[in-house]
């Protein structure tokens, strides 16, 4: 049935429990109509999966939502096999308003796309976008984390050239927010606990990369502001202390953004943004319609190969999230055997 490309097993990663995973056979996803299966070439790990990795309980699901990879069976007229695609991680029902402009972030119905740590995943035709020429698989399989995203965050937070940024957590999305920031022309002064990171960060080109624990960042950010504070303030470390350091150090009437949750933070808007006049904005993912702009950026101005430092074969995803887990890594990214 599958003819000589796709096997009917393939091999997948799954979450076992604290920390483990396991490769499993398991059989390839089954075609319907409007989908297309795609052979993995990259999956990225991202700072999501790590709970799941963490988690006591095993974890029934193929995750991985940063794939790229080719069709090698097509039951839609829009994909033949052969191409190269991108799967867009949020699919959502096409046809409320907010789906027909592209921003399936807000659809009531919006689910993950999910499936690239195993060898092959079925997805619908909607969620693929052809992936340009010039770009790598490995750029495609990151593009919605580390280059969709962060544009997406920056042209909200209205970036302007020239303006000063504080980047707060510099693992793989504060990078490419580093990076993305720079494409706008920004001075960007990161903060990192992890001496690995910090370098990266300076090596991508931010003019500073304070660590938190040897310096008092909001004292530092001031003087290398001119005591205003920096115009923009994004958080990408996600915890409850890094969001309000980003809210406080901001400079008044500033934009400060957040890409990275948790479900601990409760905050006095008053003291915070109400009499400082902040705009805070929450950003989780990029308009599909405007993956072509996106990727016109990406091509004048990032160099995702930067962001990549480590790459692992599915068969070692243990040592790849082991690796990633310690933080002493950019981004991650899982290719085929
Ligand atoms: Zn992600
Ligand atoms: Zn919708």
């Amino acid at each position: 049935m599958w003819g000589a490309i796709a096997e009917s097993i393939m091999k997948a990663a799954f979450f076992a429990g604290n920390g483990t995973l396991e490769i499993r056979d398991v059989p390839t996803p089954e075609l319907r109509d409007g989908h297309v299966l795609v052979r993995i070439e990259s999956a990225a790990l991202c700072g999501s999966d790590l709970r799941l990795y963490r988690a006591k309980q095993a974890h029934p699901s193929i995750e991985g939502h940063e794939n790229a990879g080719v069709v090698v069976e097509s039951r839609s007229a829009r994909w033949q096999p052969g191409q190269r695609v991108l799967v867009y991680a949020l699919s959502g029902c096409l046809r409320c308003e907010a789906c027909r402009a592209g921003n399936r972030m807000y659809c009531p119905d919006a689910r993950s796309v999910i499936g690239g740590f195993g060898e092959y995943v079925a997805v619908g035709e909607s969620d693929c976008l052809a992936v340009p020429e010039w770009m790598s698989s490995e750029t495609a399989a990151i593009f919605g984390d580390c280059i969709g995203l962060p544009h997406h965050t920056l042209r909200r937070l209205s970036a302007q050239a020239g303006q000063a940024a504080l980047i707060v957590g510099l693992g793989p999305v504060g990078l490419s927010m580093t990076m993305a920031a720079l494409g706008f022309g920004l001075n960007v002064i990161g903060v990192e606990p992890n001496a690995f990171r910090r370098q990266l960060a300076l090596r991508v080109g931010a003019r500073h990369a304070l660590d938190p624990g040897a310096v008092d960042i909001d004292d530092t950010v001031r003087r290398l502001t001119n005591r205003r504070g920096p115009d923009i303030a994004i958080d990408c470390a996600g915890k409850p202390a890094t969001q309000i350091a980003c809210m406080r150090v901001c400079r008044k009437g500033g934009h400060v953004g957040f890409v990275a949750g948790n479900t601990e933070l409760t905050l006095n808007p008053n003291e915070l943004f109400l009499a400082r006049e902040l705009w805070v904005v929450g950003n989780w993912y990029y308009n599909i319609s405007d993956f072509s702009a996106i990727a016109e950026f990406a091509r004048r101005h990032l160099d995702p190969a930067l962001l990549v430092t480590h790459r692992f074969p599915l068969s070692r995803a243990q040592e790849a999230f082991d690796l990633f887990a310690s933080g002493d890594s950019g981004k991650v990214v899982l290719g085929a055997d």
